[in-house]
């Protein structure tokens, strides 16, 4: 069965619903048995020290300064602070599943915006870079199709020169191509499903020939055609068809792969079962 690394640690109530929609979604997972639900415990915030800036990470942890909600998070509180400490506590038990496994989730976002000297965008820690920077001896390969760029994983890319961060998206959000940074802008408007196709089997490519250890797939749902960030061409088959995709073609080249939920801002009852159709895509490729 599908191990998705959650924890009802991960709730907690913020101004938008992005960290609510996790135990949403891990709901409906658990209800209709699709995975098994793993608890992460913390993270240990030393590992997280050597990942970004320690006074970043000190404010964050004590809440007592106004950088410790510069990514957005207001107000900051206890709850705030123990759910992000055990969604990044998930993404390394995630990649130790996956990367024995062939196959894991964890039922948060990669936090792609959150760059070394702090977070933003409502991205606290950088969840892909911790993975490269905790894991030195492994090739790191981000897939990230959220729809917007992740600009702090491109900068992380330049620091750790185990990570690579492919990115296919329909708004840069600052997003640079680097050395080990590579991004597709697909227009949100003139844009179509073959170009996103052809960027996934472009980041395949990529990752066989650098004999990546592990995927991790931001299956973003920021760019459903409903979202005020979405591509107008992008359908709720066509992600799923995507997702698939991705799966496919990870089983097929036996490349270890971590998804997580990355972005999406529509009301829950449109936004849970589009997250809920990755698990099922999962589910449908590595669990027949
Ligand atoms: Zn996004």
């Amino acid at each position: 069965m599908l191990k998705a690394c959650y924890s009802p640690r991960y709730y907690a109530q913020t101004h938008t619903n992005s960290m609510e929609k996790l135990t949403a979604v891990a709901e409906v997972l658990r209800a209709r048995n699709m995975v098994e639900l793993v608890d992460p415990g913390l993270i240990d915030a030393e590992v997280l020290r050597k990942l970004h800036h320690p006074q970043y990470v000190d404010a964050f942890l004590s809440g007592e300064s106004a950088f410790a909600t510069i990514q957005g998070f207001k107000p900051w509180n206890e709850q705030l602070r123990d759910a992000i400490l055990s969604v990044q506590a998930g993404q390394l038990l995630g990649a130790q599943i996956a990367m024995k496994e062939g196959i894991a989730a964890n039922i948060a976002q990669g936090f792609h915006h959150a760059s070394y000297e702090s977070g933003a965008a409502y991205c606290t820690f950088n969840g892909l870079a911790l993975v490269a920077k905790q894991f030195p001896e492994k090739r790191i390969f981000v897939l990230d199709c959220d729809q917007h760029g992740g600009d702090g994983t491109a900068i992380f890319s330049n620091r750790l020169s185990n990570l690579i961060n492919f990115g296919i998206f329909g708004i840069r959000f600052g997003c640079r191509a680097g050395e080990r940074s590579l991004t597709r802008y697909i227009h949100p408007k003139q844009g179509n499903f073959d170009l996103y196709r052809e960027a996934i089997f472009e980041a395949f490519q990529y990752a066989s020939h650098r004999d990546t250890d592990l995927i991790i797939y931001q299956a973003g749902m920021d760019c459903h055609q409903h979202d005020k960030y979405g591509s107008k061409w992008l359908t709720t088959e066509l992600l799923f068809e995507r997702d698939r995709l991705v799966f496919d073609m990870a089983k097929k080249m036996k490349i270890p792969l971590l998804f997580v939920l990355a972005g999406g801002y529509q009301a829950l009852e449109a936004l849970v079962p589009l997250h809920v159709n990755t698990f099922k895509a999962a589910n449908a490729i590595y669990f027949p």
